[in-house]
């Protein structure tokens, strides 16, 4: 496979983390890597001078423990699940993948990867608010993977499973697990349960090489989502960020002919459909360090904080789009970032 697999040289580990039994698992799967402790993670995660794509060709490892806050509300940027009480969490700081249009690049100034090994004060956390919140008609949802891509990892350190352990105890949360992985496999053993949203991000061939090429290949992506909804669970394809160029709609409408023909859109519980945006002030950083990616070159709107394609083109690309998949699906359930 062509996409990145970490040797993680060095491994840094707060002291307070090192008997968490997911430190113990990485230590153990990187028994080769210089451990090195530290008094706390962002001495060295947020230290000056760092190079986001430099520390990226050789990402290390920092093992820590999450202090408060364990919860966030979910950005505007996502899309709705009908209910209000949509949250994400952090267990993991940056991806192993790459994206050309990731904002964690200009989110964090470091490349390097922070697991937060306390995870039973992230979940601790979710049942505190689940008692404060009224989830008679709604469930709780939590977005799981948003700073990351934690089925990536699960070869690694397997939290995606224990998640959906934890979830499994829990009737009113929903968990959102998003990725790019073709680690699938790796829970198929599970039984699939209902408050577990396994969600995929497909791109043609062509995006996928080209912004996404650390990422496993649209077909082994599209493997892994067809097995997950052939094995009973529910899973959401996320296509977005769309990315427009000449030529765009014919590749697209390819591409999710493609998907169809593999997976069954009746057996899909939902599909995203949203065009490249971010947040303005990681987009500002990342065009400072004058980047390859063509994306950055663009000519964007920028509003309300966020950068994205205008507004009449974004519209008008994403009803076609949409146009084109309600011959696979109803409207009802394509959720479009406009
Ligand atoms: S898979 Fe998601 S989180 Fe990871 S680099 Fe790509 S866009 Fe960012």
């Amino acid at each position: 496979m062509k996409y990145f697999q970490p040797n993680f040289s060095h491994i840094y580990v707060e002291r307070g983390a090192l008997d968490y039994p997911l430190s113990q698992i990485a230590l153990k799967k990187f028994s080769k890597s210089k451990v090195i402790e530290v008094d706390h993670y962002k001495d060295i995660f947020n230290r000056t001078g760092q190079d986001f794509q430099v520390q990226k060709k050789s990402m290390k490892l920092i093992l820590a423990k999450k202090t408060e806050p364990f919860l966030y509300p979910a950005s505007e940027m996502v899309q709705e699940f009908g209910t209000p009480n949509v949250y994400y969490n952090t267990p993991i700081l940056n991806c192993l993948y790459n994206c050309d249009y990731c904002f964690l690049q200009g989110m964090y100034s470091s490349g390097n990867m922070v697991v937060f090994v306390n995870e039973s004060d992230f979940m601790d956390a979710i049942k505190i608010k689940m008692a404060s919140l009224n989830l008679t008609l709604d469930p709780m949802v939590v977005s799981i993977s948003y700073n990351t891509d934690i089925m990536a990892m699960e070869n690694i350190i397997p939290m995606a499973s224990r998640w959906i352990d934890f979830v499994k105890t829990q009737k009113k949360l929903l968990i959102e697990i998003r990725t790019k992985s073709a680690l699938f496999s790796l829970i198929k053993k599970m039984i699939p349960h209902e408050n577990v949203l396994l969600s995929w991000t497909l791109s043609p061939e062509k995006i996928a090489e080209e912004f996404e090429s650390t990422a496993p290949p649209f077909n082994s992506r599209l493997k892994s989502a067809k097995e997950a909804v052939e094995a009973g669970w529910a899973v959401r394809l996320c296509f977005d960020p769309i990315i427009l160029f000449d030529g765009w709609f014919e590749i697209y409408s390819q591409f999710l002919h493609e998907v169809f023909r593999e997976i069954n859109p009746s057996k899909v519980r939902d599909v995203t459909l949203g065009v490249f945006r971010m947040n303005k002030d990681f987009y500002k950083r990342i065009k400072k360090r004058e980047p390859t990616s063509t994306l950055f070159y663009d000519n964007y709107e920028i509003k309300d904080g966020v950068v994205s394609i205008g507004k009449k083109e974004r519209t008008e690309s994403l009803e076609k789009l949409e146009e084109l998949l309600s011959e696979y699906l109803p409207k009802s359930k394509i959720l479009i970032w406009k």
